[in-house]
C-alpha cells in the first residue's frame, strides 16, 4: 500500500506524531483513494493537551483584548489568502463541491471576523447608584480550558464556530475534529498558529469515542461545545454535565419547508432543490421534508424534472452539483432507508440509487437526488434523519395543518416557508416551534451578528454557537457591587438588616 502522511496532534504549540497504535484511514469518498492516516490519540496525549492548555491559560487570560483581537484580524487575512488551498483539501476528504467547500470555509471565516471584534462583544454592564453610593458592574471573565468536538459535514465552519470565539474570550482550547475528515481542519489550525495564537492556547487531539469520553470526563476542562448527531450529542451532554462542565450540543435535524400555492414557483423549486441536494443532503440545515399545501402538490413533476438534471460526481470536477456521501457505510444506510421508504408505502418519484457516473467513479459513495411523495410520520424516512440526498414530500390541506405537522416533529433546527403572503409568513413565524425560521430563505442559518438558534431535540444547553450567546457561554459573568467611603459618607453604627441603604 502506498504510504500516506500521518495527521498530527497539536500539543503545546508543537505539531507532533501520536504514539498510538490505533490509526484509521482518511479516504476520498469520490474515489476511495487513501489520503492520510489519523491517530486515535491515547489518554496520556489527551491529558498532555489539556495540561498544555491549562498552563497557557494562566498568561493568556490576562492578554489585553486588543492583542487577542489583532490575532483574529491576522487570522481572517490568512484564511482569505489560503481559501482555495483549504477548499481543495476539504473537497478531497469530504466530497462536497469546491464551490461549496469555499462556502464552508467562508461561513467559518465570518466567525473569525466576528472574533476580531471581541472588544465590543465582551463588555460588561454597569448600573450606577443601585443603593446609596453603591455601583454594580459585571465582568465577563474567561472560564479556563474549553473543548470542542466537531462533525464531518462542515470540517471548516464548525471548528471555526468554536475555537476562535473561545480563545478571543481569553480561554485556551482543546479541539477534537471529526476523524473522518481532519485534514482541512488541521490546515486551518496551522494558519491559526501562524496568525499568532501562542503555544498551548490551541491544542488538537484526534480520535473517536474514547477520546470524546476522556474529554467529557476531564476535570480541568470547564466548558464543552459539541456538534454532531443527536445520539452522540445526548451522551456527551449527559456525561460532561455530570462531570461538572458547562455544555452546549447542536445535534440532528429534520427540517421542513412549507410551500404555499401562492409562492413564487421558479424561486421556490430552485431553492428546494439546492437546499435538499446541496452537499449531498449532508447539512444539518438541509431541507429534508417539503410540505406542499393544496395546489402546490401539483408541482411534484416539475420538482422531479429539475432534480434529475443535477450532475452527480466528484466534487473536485467543475460542473458537479452533488458529490458523494462521506463513507461506504453512509451510502449503505441511505440506500437501505430508500428501500424502507418503498416498503412502507411512500411513492418513489425519483430513485437516486445507481446514479449515472463517469467510469472512474464507480467505487465512490454516490447516491443521486431521490424524491419520495406521500410521506407520513411513522415511516422511517420521515422519522429518521437520513443525512443524504433524499427529499421527502408530505401534503397538507392548509397552513395550519402544515404547522401542526412540523410542531409535532421532535426536531427544531430549521424550517422555512415559501409564500408571497406577508400575513401567512407572519402567522408561520409566530406559531412555528423551531429555532431558525426562514421566509423565502431555504437555509436560514444566521450570520455571526446573531447566534445559531436550533431548538428542541436538535439542541441541548441554553446558549448557541457564535454571536453574543457564545460570549456568555465561554465566560463567567461576575457581578461586582462596590461602595467607596470618604469622611462625608462614613455611616455610623452596625446594621444587621439585609438592605444596603
Ligand atoms: P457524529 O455524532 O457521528 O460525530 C460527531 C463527533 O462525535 C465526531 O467528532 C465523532 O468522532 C464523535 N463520536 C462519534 N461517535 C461517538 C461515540 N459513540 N461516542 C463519543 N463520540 C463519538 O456526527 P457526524 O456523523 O460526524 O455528523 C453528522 C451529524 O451532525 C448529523 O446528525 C447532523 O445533523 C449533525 N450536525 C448538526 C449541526 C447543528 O448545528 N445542529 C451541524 C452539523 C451537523
Amino acid at each position: 500500500m502506498k504510504p500516506v502522511p500521518n495527521v498530527r496532534l497539536l500539543i503545546a504549540g508543537e505539531f507532533v506524531e501520536s504514539r498510538t497504535t490505533e490509526w484509521r484511514d482518511v479516504v476520498n469518498p469520490a474515489t476511495q483513494q487513501r489520503l492520510a492516516r489519523v491517530p486515535m490519540a491515547t489518554r496520556d496525549e489527551v491529558g498532555a493537551a489539556v495540561a498544555a492548555a491549562q498552563k497557557a491559560f494562566k498568561t493568556w487570560r490576562h492578554t489585553p483584548i486588543g492583542v487577542r483581537a489583532r490575532i483574529f484580524l491576522k487570522y481572517q487575512q490568512l484564511i482569505r489568502e489560503h481559501i482555495k488551498e483549504v477548499a481543495a483539501i476539504l473537497t478531497a476528504e469530504q466530497g462536497k463541491t469546491l464551490a461549496d467547500a469555499e462556502g464552508d470555509i467562508f461561513r467559518g471565516l465570518e466567525v473569525v471576523e466576528h472574533a476580531a471584534s471581541i472588544g465590543n462583544l465582551q463588555m460588561g454592564e454597569l448600573a450606577n447608584n443601585v443603593a446609596s453610593g453603591v455601583d454594580t458592574y459585571t465582568l465577563q471573565q474567561p472560564l479556563g480550558v474549553c473543548a470542542g468536538i466537531t462533525p464531518f459535514n462542515f470540517p471548516a465552519m464548525i471548528p471555526l464556530w468554536m475555537f476562535p470565539m473561545a480563545i478571543a474570550c481569553g480561554n485556551s482550547f482543546v479541539l477534537k475534529p471529526s476523524e473522518q475528515d481532519p485534514m482541512s481542519t488541521m490546515r486551518l489550525v496551522e494558519l491559526a498558529i501562524e496568525a499568532g495564537i501562542p503555544p498551548g492556547v490551541l491544542n488538537v487531539v484526534h480520535g473517536g469515542e474514547e477520546v470524546v469520553n476522556a474529554i467529557c470526563d476531564h476535570r480541568d476542562i470547564k466548558a464543552l461545545s459539541f456538534v454532531g448527531s443527536t445520539r452522540v450529542g445526548t451522551h456527551v451532554y449527559n456525561r460532561a454535565s455530570l462531570a461538572g462542565k458547562r455544555v452546549q450540543c447542536m445535534m440532528g435535524a429534520k427540517n421542513h419547508a412549507i410551500v404555499l400555492p401562492d409562492a413564487h414557483k421558479e424561486q421556490t423549486l430552485n431553492a428546494l432543490i439546492g437546499a435538499a441536494f446541496g452537499a449531498a443532503g449532508q447539512r444539518c440545515m438541509a431541507v429534508s421534508v417539503a410540505v406542499l399545501v393544496g395546489e402546490a402538490q401539483q408541482w411534484i413533476p416539475e420538482l422531479v424534472e429539475r432534480a434529475q438534471k443535477l450532475v452527480v460526481g466528484d466534487g473536485a470536477v467543475a460542473g458537479t452539483d452533488v458529490g458523494p456521501v462521506i463513507s461506504c457505510a453512509a451510502k449503505e444506510r441511505v440506500e437501505s432507508l430508500i428501500a424502507r421508504g418503498l416498503a412502507e408505502g411512500a411513492v418513489l418519484e425519483l430513485d437516486g440509487r445507481l446514479p449515472p457516473l463517469d467510469g472512474g467513479l464507480r467505487e465512490g459513495n454516490f447516491v443521486g437526488p431521490t424524491i419520495f411523495s406521500g410521506v407520513k410520520p411513522g415511516m422511517a424516512i420521515y422519522d429518521q434523519e437520513i443525512f443524504g440526498p433524499v427529499l421527502c414530500i408530505a401534503g397538507a390541506s392548509s397552513l395550519d395543518e402544515a404547522i401542526a405537522l412540523i410542531n409535532a416533529n421532535p426536531n427544531g433546527n430549521g424550517t422555512t416557508i415559501f409564500t408571497q403572503s406577508g400575513a401567512a409568513a407572519r402567522r408561520f413565524q409566530e406559531e412555528i416551534d423551531v429555532g431558525q425560521v426562514g421566509i423565502n430563505v431555504p437555509i436560514p442559518v444566521p450570520v455571526p451578528l446573531f447566534s445559531f438558534t436550533g431548538s428542541r431535540a436538535s439542541k441541548l444547553g441554553d446558549l448557541g454557537p457564535y454571536g453574543k450567546q457564545v460570549v456568555l457561554f465561554y465566560t463567567q459573568t461576575k457581578t461586582v457591587t462596590e461602595r467607596w467611603f470618604d469622611d462625608s459618607t462614613v455611616s455610623t453604627g452596625v446594621n444587621t438588616t439585609i438592605s444596603l441603604r
